[in-house]
């Protein structure tokens, strides 16, 4: 074999040191601290690690997610749609969808406990949004994880510029955390345009449209957002 050709490297095994332990496999006792409905099929999930210590410094990037088990039943990936600026207690929003889930939805309540690992994935950039505007686009569910992003922008929002988010549903109803984002849009600190693909005959002052269509509506400052 000639000496040029470039030997096999041994793969690297990216050890991940978490928060939430030096073994990345085992997950970290939370208890669930509230549970709120935000439509028919979204709860959400607010929850503590047991370990008070992990409680206070537990921290991520908006945008990330931590990986949430019941014993017996499974584990599942789930966006945090909290921001790391509020430390102590984390949230989590989360769809009825098969076993872990409907098992969250029909067995688990405030006082339960349930394990986590993370965070996980890489999050946002947000180091890169300072001194510029922001523009969210969500969808649906896609909500869950810009909420806590939204909410990172606001506890930090002298450092950006404007804070504007497109969000759409299929109905007026599966609108996340409505209250909360007409509540921003009223003080100012972001402008906030929501649309639905179709009213379904109720009250709505939104927009209808998919959320696409949302774009050719605001003003952009492309070199700046
Ligand atoms: C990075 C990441 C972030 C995520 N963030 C969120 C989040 O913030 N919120 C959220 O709600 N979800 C999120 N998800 C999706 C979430 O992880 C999954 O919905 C969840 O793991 C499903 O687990 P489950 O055991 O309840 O469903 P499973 O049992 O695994 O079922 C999943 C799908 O299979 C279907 N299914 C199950 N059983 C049957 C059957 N017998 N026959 C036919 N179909 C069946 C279900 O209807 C469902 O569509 C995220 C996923 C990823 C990868």
């Amino acid at each position: 074999m000639s000496a040029d050709i470039p030997r096999p490297q041994p793969v690297r095994t990216a050890v991940r040191h978490l928060p939430t332990g030096d073994n990345p496999y085992v997950p970290a006792p939370a208890r669930v601290m509230r549970v709120a409905d935000l439509t028919h099929d979204v709860r959400l999930f607010e929850l503590r690690f047991s370990d008070p210590r992990l409680a206070e410094s537990f921290t991520f990037r908006p945008g990330q997610f931590v990986e949430l088990s019941v014993l017996g039943v499974g584990e599942g990936p789930f966006s945090l749609p909290s921001s790391p600026t509020r430390r102590g207690a984390f949230q989590l929003g989360i769809r009825r969808a098969g076993t872990l889930t409907n098992y969250l939805f029909d067995h688990v309540v405030e006082g339960d406990f349930v394990g986590i690992r993370g965070p996980l994935g890489n999050g946002f950039p947000v180091e890169r949004f300072e001194g510029r505007n922001v523009l969210l686009v969500a969808g649906g569910l896609g909500m869950v994880p810009l909420r806590g992003l939204l909410q990172y922008l606001i506890d930090l929002r002298d450092r950006f510029g404007r804070i504007t988010l497109l969000y759409g549903t299929r109905a007026p109803e599966l609108v996340l955390f409505r209250e909360e984002l007409e509540s921003l849009s009223r003080r100012g600190d972001a402008e906030i345009v929501l649309s639905v693909d179709s009213t379904q005959g109720r009250p709505w002052a939104g927009r209808v449209g998919v959320v696409t269509e949302l774009l050719d509506q605001v003003q952009l400052d492309v070199e700046h957002t």
